[in-house]
């Protein structure tokens, strides 16, 4: 039961795991990506949990997913989403998105979910060129770690005022903490940790869900 990059005692995430409410769609999902590789990418339930209830306490209708890997977190986000909701997910790789897309129509929200396959960067240049600036209330990045900086840059122009932006494994990388590490990815980390630590125009709080989860709040 215990993802393998969890920062938690296997114990004490066995645990959380085993009182987490997951959806059972979410779980077969959960099933189907184990046999994908780099299944460790797939965040926990209890993340997922969390992500879902964050979306609808501030009553987020538009949201923003960067790596969609095999679709997890897009449809536990969707699943939160009122029936006008709308989850616009990147991605570069067609194979482990393609594991998803069933789920999501399984699930019944895949009118909510737009997969935009190419790089991020991308997409987000061409939402801010039609007209997308603040018109997202949630954002979550869990992509490619050196170009985080490029996409929080842009996602403060996405976001609306008050809207939230978490970003994932802003303490660990393959369950060794970050500051612990010397590789390009982690260094990466690293810095943008001290990017958002100074930046005033956003609040911020790091959770030690999963490997490291930062709520920015856009001011
Ligand atoms: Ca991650």
């Amino acid at each position: 039961m215990t993802g393998r990059t969890q920062l938690l005692p296997s114990d004490v995430y066995d645990y959380v795991r085993s009182i987490t409410r997951e959806p059972a769609v979410l779980a077969e999902l959960r099933a189907a990506t184990a046999k994908v590789p780099h299944n460790v990418m797939q965040i926990g339930a209890d993340q997922g949990a969390l992500m879902a209830l964050l979306v609808r306490l501030i009553g987020a209708k538009r949201c923003l997913e960067l790596g969609t890997y095999t679709g997890y977190s897009a449809l536990a986000v969707a699943l939160a989403l009122p029936s006008d909701g709308k989850v616009i997910t990147c991605d570069t790789s067609a194979e482990w998105t393609a594991v998803g897309v069933p789920f999501w129509r399984k699930a019944g929200v895949s009118d909510l979910i737009e997969l935009k396959l190419g790089p991020a960067l991308e997409t987000l240049d061409e939402l801010l060129g039609a007209g997308g600036a603040y018109s997202f209330d949630f954002a979550f990045i869990d992509a490619d770690k050196p170009n985080y900086a490029a996409y929080y840059e842009r996602l403060l122009t996405l976001v609306r005022r008050g809207g939230l932006i978490a970003v994932d494994n802003t303490l660990a990388l393959a369950g060794a903490p970050v500051m612990t590490q010397s590789s390009t990815n982690a260094k990466a980390m690293v810095a943008f940790n001290e990017l958002v630590r100074k930046d005033e125009r956003v609040e911020q709080a790091m959770l030690t869900v999963g490997e490291g989860l930062t709520l920015l709040r856009v001011r």
